[in-house]
C-alpha cells in the first residue's frame, strides 16, 4: 500500500497542495470514474523507484478564489494528475487510440508521441491506434485508423502539424461510439480545442449509456491560451516566440518606410493573450487591439487619430491586432457571419479591414502613410513546438495516460498553479478564459505601448 510520509506531505504543502489532515474549505471537484480501480499499477517508474513516485489521491490542487477566476467564483480543489497506485485497466489487455481535431497548434505531434511512449514503454500497452483526420476517422467516410509504432512516432516531436491529420465538421456521435466499440478500444485520447472536448464528452456519455467501459481523456489544445482552469496551454509559448519575430519584422519595415506602419494580425478569437504577451515580449508595439477591449476608429483618441499623431511625432508605428478584436465595427456586428461546420463562430477579417481603413484615412487627409500588413497565423500554427511547449506536451500526454488507466473518464489534463491537475471536461468547455481589462496583463500592455486606455 501507498505510504505517505510526513516529510513528503510537508513538501507537497510547500508546492501549494493540501495534505490530507487539513480539511478543505473549497469545493472538491471529483473526476468521473468508470468503476473502482483494483488492478495494482505496473508503472515502470514505480516498479523501479518505489511508491513515492505515485500520486497520493488525497492531495489536491487548490485554485484561489481570485485566480484565474473572477472574484465571485468559489474556491475549487482539483484532483492531482499523475500516476496512481491502483488502475482500472490491466495495461497488457488495453487497446488505446489517439485522435487530433481542429486547427493546427505547435506540439500536437509531441503529445501523440508522449502518449504513445507512456502507454507502450512505461505501462506495456500492446496496441495504440492513431485515428486519422479527427473525428472523421471514426466514421465510415473517414480513412481507417493506423497502428502506431516506434518507427512512426520516433522523430515526430521535431515536426509541426499532426501526423494523424485533423478535420472539422459535425459527426454522428452514435456512429463514432460504435466504431470505438467495434475496434475494441478501451481508452480514447482526444487532443483538441473546445469543440473536440465537447465531441469527446458526447462520445464518452454515449458509450457509458451503452454500459461499455471506454475511458475518454482530453488533452486540451488552444493556441490562444483561453482555457479555463489552466495556467498555460501547449503551443502558446511557441506562438509568442514566432509572433515576436513577426512584430520585429513589422517594426523594421515601418522604420524603413516613409511614415511607415507595420500592422500585424495575430490569433486570439475570444482572448487577446497572444497579442498582449507578444507585445510585452517585443516592446516595439504602439497599439495593441484585443477582443476584450472595444475600440473606435474615429474620435480624438480613436485609432486613426492616435496613429496620425504617432506618425507626425515619430515617423513610424506598429499595430498588433488579435483576430477577434473590433468585431462590432463591422456591419451586422459579431453575429453577422454565423458559424462554421464545427460550430465555431466565423470572424470578420479585422486585419484586412484595418489595412483598408487606415490607408483610406491617410489618403483622405492628404498625408503619406506606407502600410505593411503581416498575417502570420498559418506560419505560427504549423511551427514545431519550442522547448517549453515540448516539455509541457510531454507532461500532459503522460498525465492523460495515467488518468485513463486509473479509469477516469470525461476528464482533461491541465496545469494549475504549476501543478498537474485533472479537470472535468464539462468545466473546461463551460466558458473561455479572457484577459481582465483591469488586470495586470492589460495594464502592462498599456504601460509598454503608451496607447490611450480607451481608443475612442
Ligand atoms: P479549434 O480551436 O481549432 O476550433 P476545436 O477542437 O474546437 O479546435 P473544431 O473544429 O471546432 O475544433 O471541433 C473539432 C471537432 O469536434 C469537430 O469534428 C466538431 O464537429 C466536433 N464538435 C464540436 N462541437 C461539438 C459538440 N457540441 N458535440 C459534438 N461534437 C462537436
Ligand atoms: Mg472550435
Amino acid at each position: 500500500p501507498l505510504k505517505t510520509t510526513a516529510s513528503r506531505r510537508a513538501g507537497l504543502n510547500l508546492l501549494g497542495t493540501l495534505p490530507k489532515m487539513i480539511e478543505p474549505t473549497g469545493r472538491l471537484v471529483e473526476i468521473e470514474r468508470l468503476g473502482p480501480a483494483t488492478f495494482p499499477t505496473n508503472w515502470r517508474v514505480a516498479r523501479r523507484a518505489g511508491d513515492w513516485s505515485l500520486v497520493d489521491p488525497a492531495v489536491r490542487v487548490r485554485v484561489r478564489a481570485d485566480w484565474p477566476l473572477p472574484p465571485d467564483h468559489e474556491e475549487l480543489w482539483f484532483e492531482r494528475a499523475g500516476p496512481r497506485r491502483w488502475l482500472r485497466f490491466d495495461p497488457t489487455q488495453t487497446k488505446a487510440a489517439i485522435v487530433t481535431c481542429g486547427g493546427l497548434c505547435p506540439g500536437l505531434n509531441n503529445v501523440i508521441r508522449s502518449v504513445y511512449l507512456e502507454l507502450t514503454r512505461n505501462y506495456g500497452v500492446p496496441t495504440v491506434l492513431g485515428i486519422r483526420h479527427g473525428y472523421l476517422g471514426l466514421t465510415a467516410e473517414g480513412p481507417p485508423p493506423e497502428v502506431l509504432t516506434m518507427e512512426r512516432v520516433g522523430p515526430i516531436h521535431r515536426m509541426g502539424g499532426t501526423i494523424l491529420g485533423s478535420s472539422r465538421g459535425q459527426r454522428d456521435t452514435a456512429e463514432m461510439a460504435a466504431t470505438l466499440e467495434r475496434l475494441g478500444i478501451t481508452m480514447l485520447f482526444c487532443v483538441g480545442g473546445d469543440g473536440t472536448q465537447r465531441g469527446a464528452l458526447a462520445i464518452g456519455r454515449e458509450i457509458r449509456a451503452h454500459g461499455k467501459e471506454i475511458a475518454v481523456v482530453g488533452i486540451p489544445k488552444t493556441i490562444d491560451n483561453d482555457l479555463m482552469y489552466t495556467d498555460r496551454t501547449f503551443g502558446f509559448d511557441t506562438a509568442i516566440q514566432i509572433a515576436h519575430q513577426v512584430i520585429q519584422v513589422a517594426h523594421t519595415e515601418a522604420k524603413a518606410g516613409v511614415r511607415g506602419i507595420g500592422l500585424v494580425k495575430l490569433m486570439g478569437r475570444d482572448s487577446g493573450f497572444i497579442a498582449a504577451m507578444a507585445t510585452l515580449a517585443c516592446q516595439e508595439v504602439n497599439v495593441t487591439l484585443i477582443p476584450e477591449v472595444p475600440f473606435r476608429l474615429e474620435g480624438e483618441e480613436g485609432l486613426l487619430a492616435v496613429l496620425e499623431r504617432r506618425l507626425d511625432q515619430r515617423g513610424h508605428a506598429v499595430v498588433v491586432v488579435a483576430e477577434g478584436a473590433g468585431q462590432d465595427l463591422f456591419e451586422g456586428g459579431p453575429e453577422a457571419l454565423g458559424f462554421d461546420a464545427s460550430g465555431n463562430r466565423r470572424y470578420h477579417d479585422i486585419g484586412l479591414f484595418l489595412k483598408e481603413r487606415i490607408t483610406d484615412h491617410f489618403k483622405a487627409i492628404g498625408k503619406p502613410a506606407d502600410l505593411k500588413y503581416l498575417d502570420p497565423s498559418y506560419i505560427i500554427r504549423s511551427t514545431p513546438a519550442i522547448c517549453t511547449d515540448s516539455a509541457l506536451c510531454d507532461q500532459l500526454g503522460r498525465d492523460a495516460v495515467h488518468a485513463a488507466l486509473a479509469g477516469m473518464t470525461n476528464v482533461v489534463v491541465t496545469r494549475l498553479n504549476n501543478l498537474p491537475a485533472l479537470v472535468p471536461m464539462e468545466m473546461t468547455v463551460s466558458r473561455k478564459r479572457v484577459i481582465d481589462p483591469q488586470g495586470p496583463i492589460w495594464t502592462s500592455v498599456l504601460a509598454a505601448t503608451g496607447q490611450p486606455p480607451l481608443l475612442r
